[in-house]
């Protein structure tokens, strides 16, 4: 049997420090995973953790020292940048307890979950899929994945995000509502978890808006930098 199309290249994401290609099977996101950010969002205390999804082709890798180009998405005028944690999984699992739950880490990145939010907000509103505000093209702009056997596990450490400069989003890894444990836990419980899925982790307080032109740089300790430009 023949495929009657070409195949698409998979989706990847480089692995810092070596030519390897991490290939992207899901990309899975939290909402609303800090308690600033859960407010300015209108949120109350610690709801349960939920889920929403990116297309795997959505991922725009950003090589090491590299400056990622991000072309301002059509049908919106209040594209935002939200600075997030990546977890790159390795193992396949269901039903994983938060326990065991590290075993199934392969890696961690910075991201961003580029979000359309006025078609978010739409959304919200009417009661509509989240899809168009969070799954479009080149919505999640991602720097290199460095391996857990040389960053080890991370559960704290800043997490940041400039815009020309001026800085728009600070916190700790540790003030995530759910740990990246306890994500895994809730997550697997909704669909089977495979190698190659990423996890976007939530974003931290300080969303807004950017303009063509604009230069983001977000950091996370331990993962380095990653930059991207609006075009
Ligand atoms: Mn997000």
């Amino acid at each position: 049997m023949q495929y009657a199309l070409p195949l698409h290249s998979p989706a990847a994401v480089p692995v810092a420090g070596t030519d390897e290609l991490f290939p992207v099977h899901r990309i899975y996101c939290v909402g609303r995973n800090y308690a600033e950010h859960a407010k300015e969002m209108g949120g109350t205390g610690r709801e349960a953790p939920f889920f929403f999804m990116k297309p795997a082709d959505a991922v725009l890798p950003v090589a090491s020292g590299g400056v990622g180009e991000m072309p301002y998405p059509p049908m919106t005028r209040d594209l935002q940048h939200e600075i997030e944690l990546v977890v790159a999984i390795g193992k396949d699992g269901q039903n994983i307890c938060a326990a065991d739950a590290m075993q199934h880490v392969w890696g961690y990145a910075i991201g961003l979950d580029m979000t359309r939010r006025d078609l978010q907000g739409e959304a919200k509103k009417l009661g509509r899929p989240w899809c168009t505000g969070k799954g479009f093209d080149h919505s999640a702009p991602i720097a290199p994945i460095h391996r857990f056997t040389e960053t080890g596990p991370i559960n704290g450490g800043a997490i940041a995000l400039t815009v020309n400069g001026t800085p728009r989003q600070e916190g700790d890894i540790a003030q995530l509502i759910w740990s990246v444990a306890e994500t895994i836990e809730h997550l697997s419980k909704y669909y089977a978890l495979q190698s190659g899925d990423l996890i976007f982790t939530g974003t931290p307080a300080g969303v807004g808006a950017v303009a063509v032109g604009d230069l983001l740089v977000g950091t996370i300790d331990r993962l380095g930098e990653l930059r991207v430009r609006i075009v």
